[in-house]
């Protein structure tokens, strides 16, 4: 392995830490602190525009690259893989907070909630290994688009734990849980190499879904333009980076 190959490797581990990071202080914040819900909307519109931005602009053309067309097969399938997982496994699952207690009244609907986002979050993981796997750039250009989300996934499935009656401390330990599955999705990924035409395609069509049918609908529930707007100041940032960095 080269220098240069293990110095990607060992950054795309800590920037992995720093995103599970991310998910315990979003279920902190739910549990601990007053979090004003205004913060996690902007989040969400910066995140959906960016990793969009992301996934179509970088993750995409690059997974043709490795895997030639049929990456768009892979790419489709890590796009349903999460449909399955959180909304049609998982009865009741949206971004944000919880507020339909009756409909996390029972322990199913809690935990399927749970097995979805940690299918999503480790997916995250993936991503951003498979990236610095790539390249620098790509790597960080994913390390950010999936930080965007993570203080709101944290915060979205401790207020799920609560409106299910859990109380605070497992509230905070499943935001942990989606961090640790982030982190086991980028050690798994950075240790089979050889599997980084499926990973990438993969982690891409998740990251499309997670933007295109978890993000934008929250974003869209906000009246007025300038959360709209938002969503495209997300993908004007991918842009100027890209122009600044990988001309
Ligand atoms: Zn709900
Ligand atoms: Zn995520």
């Amino acid at each position: 392995m080269t220098h240069e190959l293990s110095f990607r490797i060992a950054l795309a581990a800590l920037l992995g830490l720093v995103a599970a990071a991310g998910n315990l202080l979003g279920g902190y914040f739910v549990v601990f602190r007053e979090w004003p819900r205004r913060y996690l909307q902007y989040f969400l519109a910066l995140g959906a525009g960016y990793m969009l931005s992301v996934a179509f602009v970088e993750i995409i053309p690059e997974s043709i690259r490795l895997a030639g067309e049929n990456a768009l097969l892979y790419v489709l399938t890590g796009f349903f893989l999460i449909h399955l997982f959180e909304h049609t496994i998982a009865p009741h699952f949206h971004f944000g907070e919880e507020t339909h207690g009756e409909e996390m009244q029972h322990g199913h609907a809690r935990s399927t909630v749970l097995l979805g986002l940690a299918i999503h979050t480790f997916f995250d993981g993936v991503a951003i290994a498979a990236g610095f796997l790539v390249s620098l750039w790509l790597g960080a250009v994913i390390f950010v688009a999936v930080f965007l989300h993570k203080l709101p996934e944290g915060f979205t499935i401790a207020s799920v734990m609560l409106a299910s009656g859990q109380g605070k401390r497992n509230a905070v330990r499943a935001a942990g849980l989606l961090g640790a599955a982030t982190l086991a999705g980028v050690l798994l990924t950075s240790q089979f190499q050889a599997q980084l035409k499926y990973a990438l395609p993969l982690s891409g069509g998740v990251t499309v879904y997670v933007a295109a049918t978890d993000l934008l609908p929250e974003v869209n529930k906000e009246p007025g333009w300038r959360m709209a707007l938002l969503v495209f100041v997300g993908v004007a940032t991918m842009m100027i980076l890209k122009v600044i960095f990988n001309l």
